[in-house]
């Protein structure tokens, strides 16, 4: 991306500031004048006290008033300075914070529309995700703020003092003129040298957010492997890897510092010869107070090429930075499709036929799969772990597009289906719910925000977990977080229940059920099932054998189906995860417990 390309994209975000961007600019302008004063101040002063200096009719009331004016004008302009300074700082501080926010909230709102595919992308892992976030909100809302806090104004004051050194004298303007290109040069050289290695520094930043991420997310297996001595170590090799760049960039910086102080040194030493040796030749117009007047505008002219390093680091990183941001923000081809069409009532049978489907990593997990699911009934995935059955699921819900092959709900391609309206009509229970940081009640009302207390207990006593709320202190204000593995999944059943969809997923809803419970739960699903497509993906004999239709499926292909019962007597890979199962359960042995107690 380029300096051009990048205000293209930031134009959008400023623009609904503009009354802040006219007043900081008009702001910038009196502040450049303000900024010469002192120049044009000691000139005249310079001059008039010398004027004054061993002349036989000296009067102490003379000098008594240049001085009085001298300090009024001087002490005049720092109060002006401190109230522009002041104001400029407050608009353009608002404006960079209004449009941190804007930027942040677009890209939010833009991420939330993305398919699933984007999330399983290795680039947008959580941490990585993030920080390119971060550091794109970060350093746009800098750039913004360097372009109308700093770069402009000085900039302005720089040609401005420029302009009056021309404008006094054309020679030491010249000299003035040929620094400030050496200068750009150096500055030019440095940003290019600096460029690889600062955008290296952002994946570095990348990695290390991931690092510590997911040694949070898995602390509890890092400690109970006794691990920590070879997380620490993973992390110590980013960790180096980022000193290391570190030190590279902060080197070359100081080398790059040093020759462009160096060259401000060389540029004020020839204005002060210079200007001494024009005094010295009696050069029209050149006086001592001259001397001062130019070396100080000089100084204004090379305030801003000081300053320059700062802001080209910071553009830099604007400019990596918003490749990443902007390319999330302007990609629309990460966008969830969706279709238009919307039926009155959604009954719930899905026919796949000769579908195919390959995750975004390249694994390919489902091979000619045909299937007809039913409403009214239970359907059952069964299978061995990785065999593809949370995969048909996904595809189901519209969270990936099949390669190719057809699905069609009530006989409508599920492509040509509003994915909002699709969504509305599915209830999905996983294995490991999703929990919010929120109280019980917000969390059960996920399912239907509009649903009343009423309606929320209900859902909860159908899920056989509202005894259990009862018993808490804050009881529905309760924080869901607090409840254990097992609550948390009836949680997640009860916003299933309030939801209360024609069609619904359960991908093993009763792995980290206690028995009791499971046996409830099965109960509640058994009772809702009428008029409803349920799908249900287990590893429990029981819920399997319930089932109406099974499907067994074996390395993304579909190697049985039918009645239950039929399939295990045809045997093969039905029949032999039944018997594991049955053998596992060591059914004959709690037969006979049973039996004799
Ligand atoms: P099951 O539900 O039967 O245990 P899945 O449908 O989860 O199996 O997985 C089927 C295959 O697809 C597995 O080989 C798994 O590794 C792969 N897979 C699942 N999810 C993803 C993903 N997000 N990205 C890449 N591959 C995946």
């Amino acid at each position: 991306m380029n300096l051009f390309q990048l205000f293209k994209n930031i134009r959008p975000f400023v623009k609904p500031y503009k009354w802040l961007v006219f007043i900081t600019l008009t702001l910038t302008l009196i502040g450049s004048f303000m900024a010469q004063v002192n120049a044009i101040v000691l000139d005249r002063t310079v001059d008039a006290v010398n004027a004054l200096v061993g002349v036989p009719d000296f009067a102490w009331s003379k000098a008594a008033k240049i001085l009085t004016i001298i300090s009024i004008v001087l002490l005049g302009k720092e109060l002006l300075s401190a109230l522009i300074t002041f104001a400029q700082n407050y608009f353009g501080e608002r404006m960079r914070i209004f449009v941190s926010k804007d930027l942040a909230q677009s890209v939010i709102e833009k991420v939330l529309t993305f398919k699933m595919a984007f999330f399983s992308a290795g680039d947008n892992e959580t941490g990585k995700l993030q920080t390119r976030i971060d550091q794109g909100v970060s350093s746009l809302s800098r750039t913004v703020q360097n372009f109308f806090i700093d770069m402009l104004p000085l900039f302005t004051s720089a040609i401005l003092a420029l302009i009056l050194m021309f404008a006094a004298n054309v020679y030491v303007g010249l000299v003035a003129l040929c620094i400030v290109p050496v200068y750009f040069f150096i500055t030019y050289r440095q940003a290019l040298r600096l460029k690889g290695w600062r955008r290296d520094m952002r994946n570095y930043r990348e990695a290390k957010s991931h690092g510590i991420m997911s040694i949070i997310e898995s602390i509890n297996v890092i400690k109970s492997f006794n691990r920590e001595r070879i997380e620490g170590d993973k992390q110590l090799e980013i960790q180096n890897q980022v000193t290391d760049n570190q030190m590279k960039t902060r080197k070359v910086s100081f080398y790059y510092n040093g020759l462009k102080s160096f060259v401000k040194q060389v540029g004020t030493v020839l204005v002060i010869i210079l200007t001494a040796y024009l005094v010295l030749i009696e050069y029209p117009g050149m006086t001592i107070g001259k001397i001062m007047y130019h070396v100080m505008l000089f100084s204004n002219v090379v305030a801003p090429i000081t300053q320059l390093q700062r802001i080209f680091d910071d553009m830099n990183d604007a400019l990596i930075y918003a490749e990443g941001f902007f390319s999330i923000l302007n990609s629309d081809k990460d966008i969830e499709p969706s279709g238009e069409y919307k039926s009155e009532k959604v009954v719930g049978n899905f026919k796949l036929s000769h579908v195919d489907f390959t995750y975004p990593n390249g694994k390919k997990a489902l091979h000619d799969i045909n299937m007809e699911i039913e409403s009214g009934k239970i359907t059952a995935f069964v299978g061995l772990s990785g065999a593809g059955k949370s995969t048909i699921v996904n595809l189901l819900d519209k969270f990936y597009d099949p390669d190719c092959g057809s699905i069609t709900l009530d006989g409508v391609e599920l492509k040509d289906y509003n994915t909002h309206f699709l969504r509305e009509n599915i209830g999905i229970v996983l294995q490991k719910n999703h929990i919010f940081d929120g109280s019980i009640e917000e969390n059960i009302l996920y399912g239907n925000p509009t649903a009343t207390h009423e309606q929320v207990v209900d859902a909860a006593k159908k899920a056989y977990i509202y005894d259990q709320i009862m018993e808490l202190p804050k009881q529905f204000d309760s924080k869901a977080e607090e409840l254990s593995g097992g609550q948390q999944q009836r949680i997640a059943i009860a916003r299933m229940f309030l939801k209360n969809p024609p069609i619904i997923f359960l991908d093993e809803p009763t792995a980290s059920l206690d028995a009791i419970a499971t046996e409830q739960i099965k109960n509640s699903i058994d009772a809702i099932k009428q008029n409803r497509t349920v799908i249900i993906i287990s590893h429990s004999i029981s819920q399997i054998i319930d089932a109406d239709v099974v499907y067994a499926l074996k390395d993304g292909h579909v190697a049985q189906s039918g009645d239950p019962d039929e399939v295990y007597t045809k045997g093969g890979i039905y029949k032999d995860i039944i018997d594991a199962s049955a053998r596992s359960l060591n059914i004959e042995k709690i037969a006979r417990t049973i039996e004799n107690g």
